[in-house]
């Protein structure tokens, strides 16, 4: 039997292409995000979500329409038409400003060559409307949403489809047999999307708890011990310079001490937040992490040691002149600090850190509130 064989009924196919158009965003989307991720780079999953969006939204929608236009089928894909719509302003949230729409709606019927059809400008405008309702009941936290998307869905169905239906004089029997395949298709739509949203904010919770530590908000040692990894090997490549700063926090068992475990994290968050902002200022490419209680590094790619010792020089500033207020206490807080840069004799990562370890303890022995750089 060839595929020209396969006697599929029409609606069945409809349901693989709407979930097909759906799975094809979601894996270009979780691509996108996963290559920004692998390469360290900050996305605004909002923008991906719209540009991968709005691409599969608008080739779907003109390889359909261009199937038909300007043909008595060109009716047949209504249905494809208002899920795509619903797919960019109520799933996806996709903000389109209302000229744009005007513009789309006319250009939209120029193609398909209706232009001149009273009945077409009906229906162009009352999907206009609809994309603005639809994209207003996804944004606003109105109660029983399910219930007011599929209110919705079939009340500005009704009203398209009779456009349609007059205009190419189709008899009641096929308007209520579109508009209940499109109920259904729309109701697939909701649970297929959903699923699918919980399954892509289960996996960024998993990667923000995997990666990010959650009392400072700045990455943790698995993310720490990825990154040297990766940074060893390719400055060891690439013959690239790579520094390494490594802080503890000066008596800290005293401060828990005094002020109690609360009054200690709030001086670790005061801490990572101050180091992150110095660090913001003095390079795009540096990062902190929290490789243990009250131990964090800082990992350089590209510095050589007397960058790298300016850098520490910073980051022992900001922390030496920060006020921790708990309560009626303030509370402050110096720095000992180790420094080093990759060595030609380092085998791995372990060499590497544990020269940056020894100058940190070498800053410690020798009381404290200082920086050793070798
Ligand atoms: P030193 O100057 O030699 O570094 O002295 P220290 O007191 O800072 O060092 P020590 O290693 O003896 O104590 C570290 C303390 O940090 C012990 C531990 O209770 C505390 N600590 C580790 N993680 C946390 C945390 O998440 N919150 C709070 N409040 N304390 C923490
Ligand atoms: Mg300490
Ligand atoms: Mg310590």
């Amino acid at each position: 039997m060839t595929w020209s064989m396969w006697l599929v009924p029409p609606f069945v196919t409809s349901i693989f292409f709407v979930l097909g158009v759906i799975t094809l965003y979601w894996s270009i989307f979780n691509w996108v995000t996963a290559k920004a991720e692998s390469l360290n780079k900050p996305v605004n999953l909002n923008h991906v979500q719209i540009w991968v969006g709005a691409l599969c939204a608008s080739v779907s929608v003109l390889a359909l329409q261009m199937l038909v236009r300007d043909s008595h089928l060109s009716w047949t894909f209504t249905s494809f038409q208002l899920l795509i719509l619903l797919f960019v302003a109520y799933f996806l949230q996709i903000r389109i400003p209302y000229w744009m729409i005007v513009i789309a709606a006319v250009a939209f019927m120029l193609i398909n060559g209706n232009i001149q059809e009273p009945l077409s400008w009906g229906y162009t405008f009352t999907y206009g409307a609809f994309y603005v309702v639809a994209y207003a009941q996804s944004v606003r936290m109105w109660p029983h949403p399910i219930l007011r998307y599929l209110v919705t869905t079939l009340i500005f169905a009704m009203a398209l489809w009779l456009f349609v239906k007059f205009r190419f004089s189709l008899s009641w029997r096929t308007y209520v047999e579109e508009l209940i395949n499109y109920m259904i298709l729309a109701g697939l739509m909701y649970g297929y999307f959903k699923l699918q949203n919980k399954d892509r904010r289960i996996k960024d919770r998993l990667f923000q708890v995997a990666n990010w530590d959650a009392l400072t908000r700045v990455k943790n040692y698995a993310a720490y011990d990825r990154e040297i990894g990766y940074q060893f090997q390719h400055s060891v490549a690439h013959h690239r310079d790579l520094a390494m700063i490594m802080f503890d926090i000066d008596h800290f068992k005293h401060i828990n001490d005094t002020y109690g475990h609360l009054a200690g994290d709030e001086v670790l968050k005061g801490i990572a937040s101050t180091v992150s902002n110095v660090l913001k200022k003095d390079g795009e490419t540096l990062t902190l992490y929290r490789t243990g209680g009250e131990e964090f590094n800082v990992i350089l790619p590209g510095y050589k040691v007397e960058q790298a010792q300016a850098v520490a020089q910073d980051v022992f500033n900001a922390v030496a002149q920060l006020s921790v207020k708990y309560n009626e206490s303030v509370i402050h807080v110096t720095l000992s600090i180790g420094v080093s840069s990759l060595a030609v004799k380092d085998r791995n990562p372990l060499d590497f850190y544990k020269r940056v370890d020894a100058n940190l303890y070498h800053s410690k022995k020798n009381g404290r509130m200082q920086i050793t750089v070798d």
